[in-house]
């Protein structure tokens, strides 16, 4: 089964940590510092020395920044399309073991199966991500202007989504910090998601199967988690989605590493189970028991997780 921690996310840095089994532990961006990536890597229990693979989403600092200190010590393969690999490289000291792939091309990191996809990002090639075990899948979608039907044939049915939702449009319009070409530039269509957009993406891409959705990259000024889940929690509902486990990331501690997808057959006096069908992204049908509903669904959050403060200054507005 795939689990998902999401390390930090925010405009000041990004990475989250996917992992499969016993032995494929993936950092999906290196937006902190090295000493954060390895803190909150040990928070949820993954040794840094251990990844398995780097994977990057595009070069902004906010996803790159901590890769150069971080494999000064390491031999990780890191996977990035060519034109990412050329810009993060202009900022390493340190020669990196590139994996280059094709923004499209889907390739093995450990035992998952990693897809990317392109995205509208005002970055060289930026991509987004599906990781793929034998039964259970996670989307990764982050830093993202509009969304195209590529994003939502890519993500259709994945068990647990972490999406950007990084603005309200209401807050935006109204923040006095930003100019307006800064504000042009997050809203425009190489820009950011708002929640709405969010909104509508999960609604468009949401299945039964669906357990998990983690929100990220929340501006500080132009959003809150509150406004965020408010509006998503209502899109869920009125989807049909009520079940869905749904958190916004933090920018200083690591969600829980959860599980990707919900247990598929756990048998027990108080657990129900539930055949679903649901349509594959080529449209046909296929059966799965998928859907437990579970008595007690506090089992796995598990406790808060605290490290210390970020190492690095917030830039609000890097992309
Ligand atoms: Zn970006
Ligand atoms: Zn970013």
């Amino acid at each position: 089964m795939l689990r998902l921690s999401v390390l930090g996310s925010g405009s000041s840095g990004n990475a989250a940590v996917v992992c499969l089994g016993d032995d494929t532990r993936i950092l999906v961006d290196a937006g902190l510092s090295a000493r954060q990536l390895c803190l909150r890597l040990e928070t949820v229990g993954i040794e840094p020395d251990s990844l398995t693979g780097i994977v990057l989403t595009h070069e902004h600092g906010d996803h790159s920044c901590g890769l150069d200190v971080f494999l000064r010590k390491r031999e990780i393969p890191v996977f990035a399309t060519r034109d990412t690999s050329l810009l993060v490289s202009e900022k390493l000291k340190s020669p990196v073991p590139w994996r280059i792939f094709e923004a499209g091309a889907a390739f093995e990191v450990g035992e998952a199966v990693v897809e990317s996809f392109n995205v509208p990002h005002d970055a060289a090639d930026p991509v987004g991500f599906v990781f793929r075990g034998s039964c259970s899948s996670v989307g990764v979608l982050s830093d993202v202007g509009h969304v195209t039907q590529v994003i939502i044939d890519r993500l259709h049915g994945v068990d647990t989504l972490f999406t950007e939702a990084n603005y309200d449009e209401v807050m935006l319009q109204n923040d006095i910090k930003r100019p307006w070409a800064t504000k042009q530039r997050i809203s425009n269509r190489h820009g950011h998601l708002s929640n709405d957009q969010t909104a509508d993406l999960i609604s468009a891409v949401a299945r039964q199967n669906l357990h998990r959705v983690v929100l990220g990259h929340l501006s500080s000024d132009c959003n809150s988690p509150e406004q965020a889940l408010r509006v998503i929690r209502e899109r869920l509902e009125r989807e049909g989605f009520p079940h869905v486990d749904l958190e916004c990331a933090c920018r200083k501690k690591p969600t829980p590493l959860k599980e990707a997808a919900a247990p598929a057959a756990v048998s027990g006096p108080n657990v129900e189970h539930h055949e679903v069908k649901y349509p594959t992204a080529e449209g046909t049908n296929e059966n799965r028991v998928r859907e437990d509903q579970q008595p007690d669904r506090r089992r796995e959050n598990g406790p808060a997780l605290t490290v210390p403060e970020p190492a690095f200054e917030q830039t609000e507005w890097a992309f």
